[in-house]
Formats: C-alpha cells, sequence, structure tokens
C-alpha cells in the first residue's frame, strides 16, 4: 500500500531589518523629515518560516515615515 505525503516546503530568502543603537535622526532625502536612521539588512535563507542561514548583510539608511532606504556606503 502506498501513502503519499505532499508536505508544502515554503522557503525564501526575507530580509530582517535591525535598527542601530545609534539612533540619530537624518534628514531623509525623499520625505524631508528627520526620520532617517541607521539600520541593518540581512538576508536569511528561511525554510518554512524558520530562519536557518544568514547570508547577505548590509548597513543600510531606513526612513521611518516614507520607507525609503539606502545603502550607508551610498550616500
Ligand atoms: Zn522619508
Amino acid at each position: 500500500m502506498d501513502f503519499c505525503f505532499f508536505i508544502p516546503v515554503i522557503f525564501g530568502c526575507p530580509n530582517k531589518i535591525k535598527q542601530d543603537d545609534d539612533h540619530t535622526p537624518y534628514l531623509c532625502p525623499k520625505c524631508h523629515n528627520p526620520q532617517l536612521v541607521k539600520a541593518r539588512s540581512r538576508t536569511w535563507f528561511e525554510l518554512c518560516w524558520i530562519p536557518l542561514i544568514p547570508m547577505k548583510k548590509h548597513a543600510i539608511y531606513i526612513c521611518g515615515i516614507c520607507q525609503f532606504r539606502a545603502d550607508q556606503d551610498k550616500l
């Protein structure tokens, strides 16, 4: 007798953004509010919503109002 189990394997590479300890606000170039803060963005390889392997990591600026993002070394 054959039993077939179909287990949905859901994977993805989402970005997790963590704000830096440095809370100095910068002026956002998009919405011109002083809401731009330093953060770290890290891409994870995720399997069934469980982050397994940390991948790319980079330092970014993120705006709390308009969600504008930029790499720290590009500004
Ligand atoms: Zn903004």
